[in-house]
């Protein structure tokens, strides 16, 4: 329900917003863009796309919420428990040496993937969740006491809230949050206003995963460090659509979950320069972080094992590898490409159903199209688009401050990969008039 009737979520608002470059004056037919991506070959890639839910195909638009994953990616699980399973680091036999070349190899993919400097600054962990908590935990305890000051912004999921919330309480320290406008973009401006010498962190979100802005995670990142300022991007949203550099960006932490980058579950990265992670302290203490113990003094392992206490998830790091290994060969520059178009569709499209409003209207937004219909509930919607075999999401993304800032408590979300078509959007609107009739 529409807490406003001043939303600026509206076609005629959002045509207004002359920099708003997801509606091309004169949108290209969208074949071949298609084409160009193959998506209907990719989509063979995938095998959990093709079934029926509820008697119709499935049409999967919950990627912010999790991707599906190519088949290379569950052979690729298959195969190391088939065949390769053992621990790792710490066995004399051939499985051992196998399983460790696969861990250690999927660790130099997403070096290369990220444009990391080392594999020492590769640290898998079991999500961008506990990747933010490791540096909440490691670094930033070290670092913030009573009186400084975290800055992290209103578009931030709970995950790169808490984390901090929970180390201001302890320490004494104050959260302070960057505004956004009213197309939910970050107001640069007000960001700079909060910068002062009792500010410690920053951590900020790539891309929004309630309302799909992206941030200007470089400007942000560049004016934190001319004052020697740390920042941490919580890239879960970022990566699955843009390709990242981690070192053109600067970001001296970046976190990311294996599950939204078309890999498995239970896997993450945690991206930490070298020099800051040599710095802090281990998280957690377990085998494999470190070098030698006693009852008096135990030392630690170097990097990146210090930070990677008792077995990880071998399995889901292999899978993760070759997930990277996939969106390599398909390019993410074309991919970004496909997700643009296919987005200016879907904002046009559902623009011109009657009483919605699609809440984030960024001039620059990717992959996610929150929206709510002027009385009615957003349950209702999702329920109908369920029976359609249409997968959204409804509620407040876990990340409540972002929708309270429209007046909202909940949005349906549908969100694209790659592999949705624009036959598929087409679906979803019809399905969504369908359901307000
Ligand atoms: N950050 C953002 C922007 C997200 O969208 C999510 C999940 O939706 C997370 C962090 C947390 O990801 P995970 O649950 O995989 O740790």
């Amino acid at each position: 329900m529409l807490a406003s009737s001043s939303l600026p979520c509206s076609l005629a608002d959002i045509n207004e917003a002359s920099s708003y470059y997801f509606l091309p004056k004169n949108p290209a037919p969208p074949l071949p863009t298609d084409q160009e991506l193959a998506v209907e070959t990719i989509r063979r890639d995938f095998p959990a796309l093709h079934q029926q839910i509820n008697g119709r195909p499935l049409i999967w638009l919950d990627n912010a919420a999790t991707t599906q994953k190519p088949q290379s990616v569950i052979d690729a699980v298959t195969h190391f428990y088939s065949q390769d399973n053992s621990n790792v680091h710490r066995g004399a036999h051939t499985l051992a040496k196998r399983a460790t070349d696969a861990y250690e190899g999927a660790r130099e993919k997403v070096m290369h993937f990220i444009g990391a400097n080392s594999v020492e600054e590769i640290i898998f962990v079991r999500s961008a969740t506990e990747a933010i908590n490791l540096v909440a935990q490691s670094y930033g305890r070290r670092v913030v006491g009573p009186g400084d000051e975290i800055i992290v912004s209103i578009l931030d999921h709970h995950a790169n809230i808490v984390p901090w919330q929970l180390l201001c309480e302890e320490k004494g320290a104050t959260l302070r949050v960057i505004p956004v406008n009213n197309n939910a973009e970050i107001i640069v401006e007000e960001y700079e206003k909060l910068l002062n010498s009792k500010t410690r962190f920053i951590a900020i979100p790539h891309v929004s995963n309630s309302l799909g802005t992206v941030v200007p995670i470089k400007i942000i990142i560049d004016m934190a460090h001319s004052l020697g300022i740390p920042v941490l991007v919580d890239g879960a949203q970022g990566i699955p659509h843009f390709k990242t550099d981690v070192q053109e960006l600067g970001a001296d932490f970046y976190a990311f979950s294996g599950h939204k980058l078309f890999g498995p579950t239970g896997i993450g990265v945690l991206y930490g320069k070298k020099s800051l992670l040599e710095e802090i302290p281990p998280w957690q203490g377990g085998g494999n972080m470190i070098k030698n113990v006693t009852f008096e003094h135990t030392t630690f392992n170097s990097l990146p094992n210090k930070f990677e206490a008792g077995t990880g998830h071998i399995a889901g790091a292999v899978g993760l590898g070759a997930a990277i290994d996939y969106l390599t060969d398909l390019g993410l520059a074309k991919i970004e490409i496909y997700e643009k178009d296919l987005m200016a569709y879907a904002t046009e499209t559902l623009c011109n159903i009657p009483k919605l409003h699609l809440i984030g209207t960024a001039a620059h937004k990717a992959a996610i199209l929150s929206f709510v219909v002027q009385g009615v509930p957003s349950g209702r919607i999702a329920e109908f688009l369920d029976r359609q075999g249409i997968a959204v999401r409804v509620g407040h993304h876990c990340a409540q401050p972002s929708l309270r800032r429209f007046g909202l408590d909940s949005t349906i979300r549908p969100s694209i990969a790659f592999y949705n078509t624009f036959a598929e959007i087409d679906e979803l609107v019809w399905a969504i008039q369908q359901s307000i009739r």
